[in-house]
C-alpha cells in the first residue's frame, strides 16, 4: 500500500479584515512536517506516517500549510497550495490512500469550499478506487462536494480540540481497513439548522459527545462526528450538522446522523453559553472571595476565530471598576512590545495599549507600566500530548493600578497558562485572570481557575449568532428563528 499525506487550511472567518496570504501561513512545510514538532494540523501527519510504517507501507509526504484564522484567503496563494499538493500527488501515484489534514472552513476568494475543491482535484488524479480520508476541526462547514468526493471524514469531536490525535488514529484505521477491502464506507450529513457555539467539557454536550461515541463500532456504524459549523464564515452551507460514515449502507448512516441531528436541534435552548458583560464580569471577578484566579474569557477578540486580540473593552472595565490583582492577555501589540522591550526590565513608563487594529478593537489604553520581564520565542501548549503553538515575544507589564497586561508579537489566542511560564508570572497571585479565547482556554485554564466566566464585548467574533450579516445562507436557521424545522414542515 502506499500511502499520500498532506495538511492545507485555515478557519476563515469572511467578517475579518486581515487577509490571509503566505505572511499568515507562516512556515509552510514542503515534505518534512513529520521531522519536526507537532502542531495542531501537522499532528495528523506524524500519527498517519508512523501507522503507515509500522505496516512497511510506503509514505509520501507533501506540504503542510496551516495558516492560523484570519479574513478570506487571497486565491493566488491558496491556489499555489493546492498545486503544490496536487503536483506531489501526480509524482507519487499510484497511491492507495490520501490522507489530508484539513479545517473545513476554509474560503478563498472565488472558493467558497476549498476543501470540497481540493477533494474533488484529488479525486481526478487517484480515481474512484484509491480511498480519501479526512480530518476537520469541527469548526467547519461540511458541504455535499465533500462527503460526496471522500471516502471518509470525521472532524475532531471535543471543544477544546484535545482529541485531534485520536481522530487521527480513527481516520487512519477507518481508511486503512477499507483499503483493505474490510469495509466500504459511505457517509450520510443531516443539517441541524443551527448556528452556535458547543462547550463539550460541560452537559449537555459532554453527554452528547458521548451518545455519539456509542454508536461507533456496532451495526455498521463507523464513525459519527457533530460538525459545530463555523458562525464567522460566510457560505451557504454554514452550521451544525452531522455527519455518519457506515459500512456499505447509506441509508443508515442518513437515518443515524438525523436521529442524533435532530438531538441536537431539540436541545438547542440548553446548550447556549451564559455571557456576561464586561463591567458586570469585571465586578464580579473583582470583588469574589475566592481562593483562585476566576477567569474571564474574552471571546469577542480570540484570534483563534480571526479577531485581532487587541481589543481593551476588558482592560477598560477593569481599570474603571479599579479592580486589583488583575492580568489580561495575550494582547496582540508588537508595537508596545517593542517600547516595552527596548525601555527593558525593571523600567517604569508610560505605555499606550491595544486597540491598534480597528473599531472592534475598541480605544487604545494609556497606562504607567513597569517592565517586569521579557521573553523571547515563547510557546504554548495545546492540550497535553506535545503539541506547542506560538506565542513570539512577550513582555509582562505590571500597571500601577493593580491591572497588569501581557502584549505579545504573535498573534494567536492564548491557550495554556504554561505560555507565562517563561515570564515568571505566578498566575495564584492574581484573583482576576483574562484570556482571549473562546473555548480553548479551557483545558488548561479551568484546572486553576474558581470560576470560568464568559464575557461578551464588541469584537470581530461576537456570540450575537442570530444577528450575524449573511449573505450566502438561504436557509432558516436557529436563533435567528425559533423554530426553522417548524418554518419548513420538515
Ligand atoms: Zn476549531
Amino acid at each position: 500500500m502506499n500511502v499520500f499525506i498532506a495538511t492545507l487550511g485555515t478557519e476563515t472567518n469572511t467578517f475579518c479584515p486581515f487577509p490571509t496570504g503566505y505572511r499568515t501561513f507562516g512556515r509552510i512545510f514542503h515534505g518534512d512536517a513529520t521531522k519536526h514538532t507537532m502542531d495542531l494540523f501537522s499532528a495528523p501527519l506524524h500519527v498517519w506516517r508512523g501507522r503507515a510504517e509500522e505496516r512497511g507501507w510506503g509514505v509520501a509526504e507533501s506540504i503542510c500549510a496551516f495558516a492560523p484564522p484570519s479574513g478570506i484567503t487571497v486565491r493566488s496563494v491558496y491556489e499555489a497550495l493546492r498545486d503544490e499538493l496536487l503536483s506531489d500527488l501526480k509524482k507519487a501515484m499510484p497511491v492507495d490512500i490520501v490522507l489530508l489534514s484539513m479545517h473545513g472552513a476554509m474560503v478563498a476568494d472565488g472558493y467558497d469550499d476549498c476543501e470540497g475543491d481540493l477533494l474533488t482535484r484529488v479525486r481526478a488524479i487517484i480515481g474512484p478506487k484509491a480511498i480519501i480520508g479526512g480530518e476537520l476541526d469541527l469548526h467547519c462547514h461540511i458541504t455535499e462536494t465533500m462527503i460526496t468526493t471522500a471516502d471518509v471524514l470525521v472532524t475532531f469531536k471535543e471543544y477544546p480540540h484535545i482529541d485531534t490525535i485520536d481522530r487521527a488514529e480513527e481516520v487512519f484505521t477507518l481508511c486503512a481497513d477499507a483499503a483493505e477491502g474490510k469495509t466500504r464506507p459511505v457517509m450520510a450529513t443531516f443539517d441541524s439548522r443551527m448556528v452556535s457555539m458547543y462547550r463539550t467539557p460541560v452537559e449537555p454536550m459532554k453527554g452528547f459527545v458521548a451518545r455519539m461515541q456509542s454508536f461507533e463500532g456496532k451495526d455498521g456504524v463507523l464513525s459519527v462526528s457533530m460538525g459545530h459549523g463555523f458562525p464567522w464564515g460566510d457560505v451557504a452551507e454554514v452550521g451544525a450538522r452531522m455527519m455518519v460514515v457506515a459500512d456499505g449502507d447509506k441509508a443508515k448512516a442518513a437515518a443515524l446522523a438525523e436521529k442524533l441531528g435532530r438531538e441536537l436541534y431539540d436541545m438547542r435552548a440548553t446548550t447556549v453559553t451564559p455571557y456576561w458583560t464586561a463591567a458586570e464580569a469585571a465586578a464580579h471577578a473583582d470583588g469574589a472571595k475566592a481562593s483562585r484566579p476566576i477567569v474571564l474569557a474574552d471571546v469577542a477578540d480570540n484570534a483563534g476565530g480571526g479577531a485581532p486580540s487587541d481589543s481593551t473593552f476588558v482592560l477598560r472595565a477593569l481599570l474603571d471598576r479599579k479592580a486589583k490583582k488583575a492580568l489580561v492577555g495575550l494582547i496582540w501589540d508588537p508595537i508596545a512590545f517593542q517600547i516595552a522591550e527596548e525601555a527593558g526590565e525593571g523600567a517604569t513608563l508610560e505605555l499606550r495599549i491595544g486597540g491598534k487594529c480597528g473599531p472592534m478593537s475598541g480605544d487604545p489604553v494609556d497606562m504607567r507600566v513597569t517592565v517586569r520581564k521579557i521573553a523571547r520565542d515563547v510557546k504554548q501548549s495545546f492540550g497535553d500530548k506535545g503539541v506547542k503553538m506560538e506565542v513570539g515575544d512577550a513582555a509582562w507589564l505590571q500597571g500601577e493600578d493593580g491591572v497588569d497586561v501581557v502584549v505579545n508579537t504573535h498573534r494567536t489566542q492564548l491557550f495554556h497558562p504554561d505560555a507565562y511560564a517563561p515570564l515568571g508570572i505566578d498566575l495564584g497571585a492574581y484573583k482576576t485572570l483574562v484570556v482571549k479565547s473562546t473555548q480553548h482556554f479551557y483545558a488548561g485554564f479551568a484546572p486553576i481557575a474558581a470560576d470560568v466566566l464568559y464575557v461578551t464585548t464588541p469584537g470581530s467574533i461576537e456570540p450575537d449568532f442570530a444577528n450575524i450579516q449573511y449573505t450566502k445562507l438561504a436557509r432558516p436557521y436557529w436563533p435567528r428563528v425559533d423554530d426553522p424545522f417548524s418554518l419548513t414542515n420538515q
